[in-house]
């Protein structure tokens, strides 16, 4: 990118990121909760390191990435330069066994735990490097095939299981709902928190995050107790058309 077009991307990125703070928090209003317990994780997929060190100087910090080997490069990137020393990686998309070793140590939060044995190994390669990897469960509220992710019934079966590994901290739920459908994102997100808060009452863990809300359907997020939105299109795409 040439100066002048950092300047018009930077001016779009700053602008557009007030907007959603303000969006955010109105919705947070809506639901009596306070706006600072919801986190912007910017999801940077689609853009390179020049956009994640502008969008970095209009003020955020959280970025998401959903390929292993695309987070361990950027957060390569982000290492040499001090500038961006306070910038975190969250691991948001699907995550193989064989690729644990490209995110640990280069994101703070792994939200898509789908499987015991992803999380057995998380564990182990934990263990070995001496950390500990929060995780969210990916859990596959609507029920749709094409989606990763446990059942909520699995999601039961299995929380002790995984609670009890070393080398993992779980923090709480992740889920996607349905596009362009927000009666059927609104249930999704319920019916997410409200599993939550069973598993939560029942393993006694603190397990207070709820990572939902992507750009077409953050304000129902929030609304329904989400903690962490995931936005792409919204925070980078001055042609998403949001209306
Ligand atoms: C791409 C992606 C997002 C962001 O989606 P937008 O609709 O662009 O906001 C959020 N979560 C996951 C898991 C993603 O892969």
């Amino acid at each position: 990118m040439d100066d002048q077009s950092k300047q018009d991307y930077r001016s779009f990125l700053a602008r557009r990121r007030a907007e959603l703070l303000e969006r955010i928090g109105q919705a947070a209003h809506r639901a009596g909760r306070e706006p600072s317990d919801i986190q912007l994780v910017a999801v940077s997929k689609t853009v390179g390191n020049d956009e994640v060190a502008l969008a970095h100087e209009v003020g955020y910090s959280a970025f998401g990435e959903n390929r292993p080997q695309e987070l361990k490069r950027k957060a390569a990137a982000v290492r040499e330069n001090p500038d961006l020393a306070d910038v975190r990686f969250h691991m948001i998309g699907n995550l193989q066994t064989n690729k644990v070793n490209q995110v640990l140590g280069n994101a703070v939060l792994v939200h898509s735990l789908s499987s015991v044995h992803l999380a057995q190994a998380i564990s182990r390669r934990s263990l070995a490097l001496g950390s500990v990897t929060p995780c969210l469960m990916e859990v596959n509220v609507v029920g749709e095939e094409t989606k990763k992710g446990f059942s909520p019934d699995e999601a039961r079966a299995v929380l002790e299981e995984i609670a009890s590994l070393d080398g993992i901290c779980l923090k709480g739920l992740m889920a996607m709902a349905p596009a362009r459908d927000a009666a059927a994102a609104r249930r999704a997100f319920s019916g997410l928190r409200e599993l939550r808060d069973e598993l939560r009452e029942r393993s006694g863990l603190e397990f207070a995050e709820l990572s939902c809300g992507m750009s077409g359907d953050f304000e129902i997020a929030v609304e329904e107790g989400s903690t962490l939105v995931r936005l792409g299109r919204i925070v980078f795409d001055p042609t998403y058309d949001d209306v």
